[in-house]
């Protein structure tokens, strides 16, 4: 089955609409798909309302989100699938990260101006619009100032966690956000475990803690990745009770993640996730 349960559409960093991106997904084949934008559910909202607009052919698509959180004083990030639609639990815990990224951005604003960039926050915020401010609205900011060559040089001289425009901020709990999800019913997964660069001791204590606070599965593959890194989680999923899970992280056609629908999903001897819908 060609799965992809991870995107990004314009309601937090993504390029294309919701129902842009799921006309992209249902052109590469994708037969199961999810919109997992940044501590929102806005895309679902809006599918909701642009019923009549969806592609003729879409893929099954499945309720998700992504949720910055913190665990041992890193970002870790936490997906969530299939909830109820009402979500309440997980919409009291997206207002609360609302409220943080929108208090991240003005911090991430005043340091910049501190270093002689004016406007930064209203610009970010004018550019994001209605959409889940980031970093990469203040990476767009700085591109369209001429401050920034581009997206990555935004991230690599401002806005990267180790640049001054790095601001951390206060997520919530990696067992808060696994709560909200199980709360209303949904499942939790581990977001690109290979990205934190994590050393093996603590890639198992956070899918140890993972796996403890009711954690459901992890991504084995999330955009582009090395085949031994895809069966070295594998076999760490396995060793921790949890299942299988990918995407392709996409967030434009232009952006740095790959195409949706890239994970065709290898035969790794653990649960996948979509294997219990
Ligand atoms: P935030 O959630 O506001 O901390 O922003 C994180 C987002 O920034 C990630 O989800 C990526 O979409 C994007 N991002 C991270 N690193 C880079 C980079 N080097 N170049 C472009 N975008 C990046
Ligand atoms: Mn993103
Ligand atoms: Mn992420
Ligand atoms: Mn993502």
């Amino acid at each position: 089955m060609h799965v992809d349960l991870h995107s990004h559409s314009t309601a937090s960093d993504g390029v294309l609409t919701p129902v842009e991106l799921l006309s992209r997904a249902a052109e590469a084949g994708v037969e199961l798909f999810s919109i997992t934008d940044h501590d929102t559910l806005a895309a679902y909202d809006e599918l909701a309302e642009r019923a009549a607009s969806a592609p003729r052919r879409p893929p099954r698509v499945v309720r998700g989100v992504e949720l910055s959180t913190s665990w041992r004083g890193r970002v870790v990030h936490v997906l969530g699938y299939g909830f109820s639609d009402e979500a309440p639990s997980l919409r009291r815990g997206i207002a609360l990260q609302r409220a943080r990224r929108e208090e991240r951005a003005r911090a991430i604003g005043e340091r910049l101006r501190r270093r002689g960039i004016e406007g930064a926050f209203e610009g970010a915020m004018a550019i994001a619009g209605q959409a889940s401010i980031g970093r990469p609205h203040f990476a767009r900011f700085l591109v369209d100032a001429g401050i920034a060559r581009s997206a990555d040089d935004a991230f690599h001289r401002w806005l990267g966690d180790h640049q001054m425009g790095g601001v951390a901020a206060e997520w919530a709990s990696l067992g808060d956000a696994v709560e909200w999800i199980a709360a209303d019913g949904g499942a939790a997964v581990l977001a690109h475990p290979a990205k934190y660069q994590l050393t093996h001791t603590r890639l198992r204590e956070l899918l140890g803690d993972f796996a403890a606070c009711g954690g459901a599965a992890l991504e084995v593959l999330c955009g582009r990745q090395p085949p031994s890194t895809i069966e070295e989680l594998a076999r760490a999923g396995t060793r921790f009770g949890l299942a299988g899970s990918v995407g392709s992280d996409f967030h434009g056609p232009e952006a740095w993640a790959p195409a949706p629908g890239v994970a065709r999903v290898p035969a790794l001897g653990l649960p996948m996730l979509w294997e219990r819908w």
